[in-house]
């Protein structure tokens, strides 16, 4: 049970409200018993049913493609991936890497690339994946290596990414390369690369704490037409922010699920557990531990939504993006940190809903931006407002 009072902020709009209640009582139906002990398969499942159950068309524009809408409606994908979040990780994966996978077909590609890959998207019959992070270039994108050489109406991919969601189950790779020899951010493209173009191979597969598919992928001489670049020559760099700009709100919307989470399993914990002779939500200590957790939620929640509404309303939104992301991803990790020590010797046993939870937020404080990445934003768009020049 989840307090849902917040969705009569002035952030929503009437479908939003009914989205988010629709999909509550989707997930507690389809959610409650889908087994994740093999990653892969389950999410090839979930892909599926929330496929056929028409919450993927949010994860894409353009309603001739499948979309609800013909631009992203970024509140509605937050709201998405925070109910997901709040029933099970897996699932507000699955939707997360469809959205931000075609997130670039939906933001620049042409209407022959958005016919070949968004409505398999919204059906959930092709699985999308982004792939711009390299061995040696995550924080620091710009210093990314792999390499596109153009040769008539050719891409030849060369080089390695690493960390790639979906890596090993996608169908299709949205790849980010460089084309020519700018230095920096200048001279990246971006190019859509089918899973079974020769050339391509899964290098490892690689386990984390919170287990979904992820992989390092290979190429070599992987020659893709140059009809598959998004943008032009060149823009791949812009294209990666202009997808993050949207997904890192939601990053911060499935923070807030995993907190709310979270908080509930707290609640019932500190409700009905007898000690000292009453109950553990009888002592102050729990009170105030709980009134932390409940108003780092909706600290969270504010600035999450704001950042949303504000994308919606077409407003720039890289600074509140990035405000919503740090302080939703920490105050998750304390929120859920918080539930664990009230849950005592439970909240450790493998399995436990808040042991999942705990394994389950760590990397959002790392991926789509580390915390220390959102600072900076943060920090240096402050001061271009004050008029400052920032050297680095
Ligand atoms: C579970 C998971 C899924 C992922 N999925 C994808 C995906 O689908 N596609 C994709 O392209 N990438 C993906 N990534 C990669 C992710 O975006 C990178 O891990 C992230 O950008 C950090 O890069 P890195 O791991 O190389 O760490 P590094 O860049 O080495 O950074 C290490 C640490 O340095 C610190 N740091 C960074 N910048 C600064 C700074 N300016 N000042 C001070 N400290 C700083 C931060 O604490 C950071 O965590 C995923 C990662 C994980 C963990």
């Amino acid at each position: 049970m989840s307090d849902a009072t917040y969705l009569d902020w002035p952030f929503f709009e009437p479908r939003h409200r009914q989205l988010a209640s629709e999909l509550d009582a989707w997930c507690s139906k389809h959610l409650a018993h889908t087994s994740h002990d093999d990653v892969d398969a389950a999410c090839r499942t979930l892909v599926t049913q929330l496929g056929a159950a028409g919450w993927l068309r949010h994860a894409v524009s353009g309603v001739a493609h499948g979309g609800t809408h013909d631009v992203i409606d970024t509140r509605a994908i937050c709201l998405i991936r925070e109910t997901l979040a709040r029933h099970d990780g897996l699932a507000d994966f699955a939707f997360a890497m469809q959205g931000l996978g075609s997130g670039a077909i939906s933001l620049h590609g042409t209407p022959a690339q958005r016919d070949r890959y968004l409505t398999r998207v919204a059906s959930g019959d092709a699985i999308a994946a982004f792939a711009l992070s390299e061995p040696d270039a995550g924080s620091d994108v710009a210093a990314m290596q792999c390499g596109a050489r153009i040769e008539g109406d050719t891409a030849i991919i060369d080089g390695e990414k690493t960390w790639i969601s979906n890596g090993g189950i996608a169908d299709f790779y949205v790849v980010f390369a460089r084309t020519d020899d700018a230095p920096g951010s200048r001279g990246i493209s971006a190019f859509i690369v089918d899973a079974d173009t020769p050339g391509l191979t899964i290098a490892e597969r690689i386990d984390v704490i919170a287990p979904h598919p992820l992989a390092r992928l290979r190429f070599d001489g992987c020659r893709v037409p140059l009809s598959s670049q998004l943008g032009g020559a060149g823009e791949g760099f812009k294209v990666a922010m202009r997808t993050l700009d949207i997904f890192r709100t939601s990053v911060a919307a499935a923070a807030l699920g995993f907190a709310r989470r979270a908080l509930d399993e707290a609640l019932h914990r500190a409700a009905t557990r007898p000690m000292f002779g009453g109950l553990l939500g009888d002592l102050q200590l729990t009170q105030a531990k709980l009134a932390q957790m409940a108003t780092t939620v909706d600290s969270a929640a504010l600035l999450t939504y704001r950042a949303a509404w504000m994308r919606d309303c077409g407003q720039p939104v890289t600074r509140e993006a990035a405000m919503a992301k740090l302080v939703a991803t920490e105050g998750a990790q304390e929120v859920i940190d918080s539930a664990v020590q009230l849950l005592g010797g439970l909240g450790v046993t493998r399995g436990h809903i808040v042991e999942q939870l705990y394994r389950e937020i760590r990397s959002l404080r790392i991926y789509e931006g580390a915390t220390e990445v959102q600072q900076l934003i943060i920090g240096r768009d402050l001061l271009k407002s004050y008029g400052a020049r920032v050297q680095r």
